[in-house]
């Protein structure tokens, strides 16, 4: 293993791909990027990287945005908890270390919603503190390189491989080893299908490759599954407007929009009595609509019926293709309905 960062190393620098953010390592930039990569993939990052620092571009600008800002630059990238926790973050960074991000461990793991992986890339990448930051991707290649079945859904197989990455930890220039980790999981020991092991810098040394079974790893124990709930949707339209509503403080999509929505599947008949109920004066159930939206631990069922109604009640906000273009965050769940409708 002690040959690992030599070896990564000098590859990462000759075969890293260009990112935007990986020009500088202004904390800021690393960590609004680390984020933004948690769940999701480099491709659907790299635009709203962008677009998010050309319209915040400061942690003052962060720590000072609206939330329904925040809340329509990170539209489409889901768990919404994360840039409702940058923000307050850069909020802590204002108030506490003056506006300059600071750069030791524990104040780095002391920020709002950054957690020991993000902290180890921070640290090591902006810092140069030798920190490992160990997520699925790195958990991914150092079982394969060990031969290691131990499952990587378990705090303490976690625990292990972390304080073996950290007494191999380089103290000169921590951050590209950092990187280089990262990049090989995400380019050469990739997650679906076979990994690339004749590109490999590290085949070398790679247990999983010798034993003829890199493939059979990393080993998950599971989780539990998914909780089902239906959910009928309303498509509601007056006009050229739809009926949009604040979803709660509290929960899952906390303090986003949303389409109206009732528990359970209504047959099309009941569906135009709620509508009724609402004071909508439905005119016409123009389509019904059935999807599937996946989140971590739950999934909706849904229904949604299309209606033109001939009254805009004020139970509801009733916006306009400009309003859902520019200010609404309508998150994916339902954003999907009003882009099928062309909306
Ligand atoms: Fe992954 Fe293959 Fe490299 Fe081993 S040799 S680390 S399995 S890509």
């Amino acid at each position: 293993m002690e040959q690992l960062p030599g070896l990564l190393t000098a590859w990462y620098r000759q075969h890293a791909r260009e990112l935007p953010w990986r020009r500088d390592r202004e904390p800021y930039h690393v960590w609004l990027s680390e984020i933004m990569l948690q769940q999701t993939r480099v491709e659907a990052v790299r635009g709203y990287y962008t677009r998010f620092l050309a319209e915040i571009p400061t942690i003052a600008a962060l720590a000072a945005a609206s939330p329904d800002q925040l809340n329509k630059l990170w539209e489409g990238l889901g768990y919404y908890t994360r840039v409702r926790n940058l923000q307050k973050a850069a909020q802590v960074v204002m108030e506490r270390h003056g506006g300059v991000f600071p750069g030791t461990m524990d104040e780095i793991r002391a920020l709002p919603g950054i957690g020991p992986y993000t902290a180890g890339a921070i640290g090591s990448i902006c810092f140069g503190l030798p920190e490992p930051a160990v997520d699925g991707n790195v958990l991914r290649v150092m079982t394969r390189l060990l031969d290691d079945s131990a499952p990587i859904d378990q705090p303490a197989t976690k625990k292990r491989l972390t304080a073996l990455l950290r007494d191999i930890y380089p103290h000169d220039d921590p951050g590209t080893f950092t990187q280089s980790l990262m990049e090989l999981g995400a380019t050469v020991c990739v997650p679906n299908g076979a990994p690339l092991c004749g590109q490999c810098p590290v085949r070398t040394l790679c247990r999983a490759r010798a034993a003829g079974h890199p493939t059979a790893l990393p080993v998950k124990a599971g989780r539990k599954p998914r909780r089902i709930e239906e959910k009928t949707v309303f498509y509601l339209t007056c006009s050229g407007r739809l009926a949009v509503r604040r979803r709660p403080e509290q929960g899952l999509l906390a303090g986003l929009w949303e389409l109206p929505n009732v528990p359970g599947h209504l047959p099309p008949q009941e569906a135009v009595r709620q509508a009724e109920a609402w004071g909508l004066h439905p005119e016409q159930l123009e389509k019904q609509l059935t999807r599937t939206h996946i989140f971590t631990h739950v999934e909706w069922r849904m229904i949604c019926y299309v209606i033109r109604c001939g009254a805009t009640p004020d139970a509801f906000i009733w916006a306009d293709a400009a309003a859902l273009q520019q200010a609404i965050a309508l998150p994916t769940a339902f954003r999907m309905f009003t882009k099928e409708e062309g909306l």
